[in-house]
């Protein structure tokens, strides 16, 4: 099934304090690659006391991490970065085994996790502080950013070694230590970047793996006083208790939860264009990314000949194993994600939604799901409030502009949007009015390593990647010197 030019890129051991190690009890998990429900290894069923020992291995190495020139840091990141990208073959194989998604999109997001450790290497020398205009004329005020301490990631599936990357980088460029859990069903995307991180040469205990009880895992990270700031990628109800947890020990947390984008179509706007930006942002890894359009809003004026445009393209994806040449769309990650999709279809069928395409399971079995369009769909759908997570493009039909905004901001959500329209004026208006961290104007894909990624609203607070993304990792120092 996998076939590395590096095997010993796949470790099936957590990796703590620069030792690969199993649970105490010898526990394990199973992890199984979901295009063919075959066994891909078992990775350590750890607990409370293995996060404990990572914790205090990284804050043993805090002292010599941080005392790094930040040029040293820098150079460590770039390596790392390096040696991702020499073994983007491997990666992406690791990656498409676990977590199903086409080997294209897995390669590229090797290309996008590695950018961040580069990014943010070339940051760390940026990291800079302040002397500001005293009022007293015996006593200067500086400002310096330090690192915040010890830190700790918690990371879903959908992309397994970006979302790593995008808060592990940062950090360590930062000069802070970081524990990670990644998610128990894509684990070994995790525990290859701790190969090549040994390799780049990472100090032991500044970067550390564990996996197993995310419960327990989760507890020990977010109860431990010596962790100072949280990091955490996934749904929003598991980030509500996070942040809960946080609130006696009043860590620092970033918060990267559930989306439901819109992606509006105006009656100005280039149709195909918009169709093409539709498929990218609705169908990459199968409808499984929180920035992924999740309600489709289209004019009234465009509507009919949008959804047949769309249709037709949608018709044309291929649905495969990832590994095969060609495939546009691979597996849902599990059973539970299929169901969710199901359910979603059904209720919006229930309530007088139109099938134009798919709507049920892939004849290929597993979690294959055909890519799905739905039309007529109204504001009373749980598709309008609810993220489906997976390969569904519901269509609502809107008038006005200012009906639209309306529609697209009664939502507990706040991370990405997405319009077509070549009326400037409109541009700025809709962009400005929609409350999302992010808007996409006449593009389907935005994210990069340079643009700061984050919601707002329930969508969660920090941001990730770009120039701001350091500040959630550094604190502010003010010094007072008297003269
Ligand atoms: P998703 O639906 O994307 O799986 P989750 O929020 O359930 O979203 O999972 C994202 C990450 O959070 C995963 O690594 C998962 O193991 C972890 N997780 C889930 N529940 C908890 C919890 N109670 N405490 C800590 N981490 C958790």
């Amino acid at each position: 099934m996998l076939n590395l030019n590096d095997p010993s890129l796949l470790r099936q051991q957590a990796y703590i304090d620069g030792e690969w190690c199993d649970a105490s009890g010898g526990a394990t998990v199973e992890v199984h690659n979901p295009a063919t429900g075959e066994l891909v290894g078992t990775v350590p069923h750890m607990g409370a006391d293995e996060t404990r020992r990572a914790i205090d291995a990284a804050r043993a190495a805090w002292p010599a991490w941080r005392k790094k020139s930040a040029k040293e840091r820098a150079a460590i990141l770039r390596k790392w970065s390096d040696l991702m990208l020499a073994n983007a073959d491997d990666l992406a194989q690791l990656m498409t085994v676990e977590q199903g998604k086409p080997l294209a999109e897995s390669k590229g997001e090797i290309g996008y996790a590695a950018s961040f450790f580069e990014w943010f290497g070339e940051e760390a020398k940026r990291a800079d502080g302040d002397v500001l205009q005293s009022p007293w004329p015996d006593r200067k005020l500086i400002v310096t950013r330090e690192p915040i301490g010890v830190c700790a990631a918690i990371t879903p599936w959908n992309f397994p070694s970006a979302m790593i990357t995008r808060k592990v980088a940062p950090a360590l460029a930062a000069g802070c230590p970081i524990v990670l859990k990644p998610s128990e069903l894509t684990p070994y995307s995790a525990f290859a970047l701790a190969v090549l991180a040994e390799r780049a040469g990472v100090p032991k205990g500044v970067f550390s793996i564990v996996t197993g009880d995310a419960k327990a895992i989760g507890g020990e990270m977010t109860g431990n006083p010596t962790v100072r700031k949280l990091s955490f990628t996934g749904s929003t109800a598991v980030g509500r208790l996070l942040m809960e947890q946080c609130a006696p020990t009043v860590k620092k947390i970033s918060l990267e939860l559930g989306g439901n984008a819109a992606f509006i179509v105006f009656d100005d706007a280039d149709l195909d264009a918009a169709v093409e930006g539709a498929i990218a942002s609705k169908y990459r890894n199968a409808g499984q990314t929180c920035v992924c359009a999740n309600r489709l809003y289209v004019q009234d004026g465009v509507y009919e000949e949008f959804a047949r445009k769309l249709v037709e393209k949608v018709r044309a994806l291929k649905i495969g194993n990832g590994l095969d040449a060609g495939v546009n769309q691979g597996p849902l990650i599990n059973e539970k994600a299929v169901e969710k999709v199901e359910d979603h279809i059904a209720d919006a069928l229930a309530k007088g939604a139109r099938l134009q395409l798919g709507g049920k399971r892939s004849a290929l079995g597993h979690s294959f799901f055909e890519p799905t369009v739905l039309a007529d769909v109204t504001s009373n759908m749980k598709v309008a409030h609810e993220e489906t997570f997976g390969p569904l493009a519901p269509l609502f039909r809107f008038k006005t502009e200012e009906e639209v905004i309306g529609m697209v901001n009664d939502t507990e959500f706040g991370l990405a949007s997405y319009f077509y329209s070549r009326d400037i004026g409109r541009a700025w208006r809709v962009a400005e009015a929609i409350e999302t961290g992010m808007v996409g104007v006449n593009t389907g894909l935005i994210s990069n390593e340079i643009a700061p990624f984050g919601g707002v609203k329930q969508s969660g607070m920090g941001r990730e990647g770009s120039k701001y993304g350091m500040d959630d990792y550094l604190v502010i120092k003010y010094i007072c010197m008297g003269m």
